[in-house]
């Protein structure tokens, strides 16, 4: 067994984050209620909206991202209202059964996990019933599809009175997304995807017209209520004490982004993922998710070679030094997942895809 510094994330979340981040959340904490933390707000916002390629504005929630799949639904459903979910994965199922938790009337797209949704099958839905909302998630982290959110946009903002939320919880950052330009009422993400920070603190792009809606509504609950959000944001502040630290990372890992340039960003990302299929289909693996629709930032393998997940697992631990995923829920074993996101570089993923084919030659 060997000896590694540390034992390197290669997870679909948690993903591994460069100690110049890590570091960054310890600087001297302040007070929320001083004038360093709405500095520190309004600098942080305005990157933020540029990462969203939004006008509105931007939540920071100090929670994990289903928080804010919470907060969406409370101030979006009206109380009788009916809301559609796409669903086909386990991110997307979650997100239905919390709307079902809120007490809303929930109809649900369902496709077979693997399969995409497209703007027909949505078109198709709501010329045969009215909705609240539409919920989408950008890129399903359990089976590596990524949806056609842009086309799906177009649909869903030809019906006047249905607003379009997306979860782009583990596209953000690390695949195309253009919530203005794409009609999108709510995007909402997590930190510890694609964008690479530690878990805890989460962020949404909100569209007036969300908030609109959220004033028409009684019951949104208190911590994940728009309208008190956007009451403190106006003052560059949070209802509640916010996560310095993790705002102190995110500010300092912006500031990467932003000179890596997002569109080049997305482009690593893309690059990465076309070396993980050539790696994959080369040794005969197959790929999970449907074609066209193959994620930028995760590929679910079809582990057609039958190798023993959980020993590839350790392998890859003791030996090369890099936490792997194994599959989610249902297709865990039958398929496993490489996480091309975040700050991972091709370097990286060359080490990772080395280290499996050094497993596999063992197994022979
Ligand atoms: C990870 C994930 C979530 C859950 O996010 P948390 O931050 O763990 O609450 C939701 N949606 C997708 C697509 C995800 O990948």
């Amino acid at each position: 067994m060997r000896q590694f510094e540390h034992k390197k994330l290669f997870l679909p979340g948690p993903v591994e984050v460069r100690r110049e981040i890590l570091e960054a959340q310890t600087q001297w904490m302040i007070g929320h209620r001083s004038s360093e933390f709405a500095d520190l707000f309004a600098r942080l916002q305005d990157k933020l909206k540029r990462a969203f390629f939004t006008d509105s504005r931007v939540y920071v929630s100090g929670s994990s991202g289903s928080g804010l799949w919470e907060g969406a639904v409370r101030c979006g459903i009206r109380d009788q209202g009916r809301v559609l979910h796409l669903t086909g994965g386990a991110f997307s199922e979650r997100w239905a059964q919390i709307s079902r938790a809120n007490g809303k009337n929930v109809d649900c797209i369902q496709v077979d996990w693997g399969r995409a949704h497209t703007a027909e099958m949505v078109a198709d839905a709501l010329s045969r019933q009215r909705y609240d909302a539409v919920c989408a998630v950008h890129n399903e982290t359990s089976t590596g599809v990524t949806n056609p959110i842009q086309a799906i946009g177009e649909v869903v903002n030809q019906h006047e009175d249905t607003l379009f939320f997306v979860d782009t919880v583990s596209g953000f950052l690390g695949t195309d997304l253009r919530v203005d330009d794409w009609g999108i009422d709510i995007a909402l993400t997590s930190s510890q995807k694609a964008f690479a920070l530690p878990p805890g603190i989460a962020f949404a792009a909100v569209s007036d017209r969300l908030l609109e809606r959220a004033a028409s509504i009684n019951n949104r609950g208190y911590y994940f209520d728009f309208l008190t959000l956007e009451k403190s944001l106006l003052k560059n502040n949070t209802p509640s004490t916010p996560p310095i630290a993790l705002m102190y990372a995110a500010d300092r890992q912006m500031d990467a982004i932003l000179a890596e340039g997002i569109e080049a960003r997305w482009a690593r990302h893309r690059d990465m993922r076309d070396a993980t299929h050539d790696w994959a289909l080369e040794r005969g693996f197959g790929l999970y998710a449907q074609a066209g629709y193959r994620s930028d930032t995760v590929t679910t393998v079809a582990n057609s070679l039958g190798i023993d997940v959980n020993a590839m697992g350790a392998f890859m631990e003791s030996e090369v030094g890099y936490a792997m995923d194994k599959g989610y829920g249902a297709i865990k074993g039958k398929t496993y997942r490489l996480p091309h996101m975040g700050d991972v570089t091709m370097d990286m993923l060359q080490e990772v895809l080395s280290g499996i084919d050094a497993f596999m030659a063992r197994q022979n």
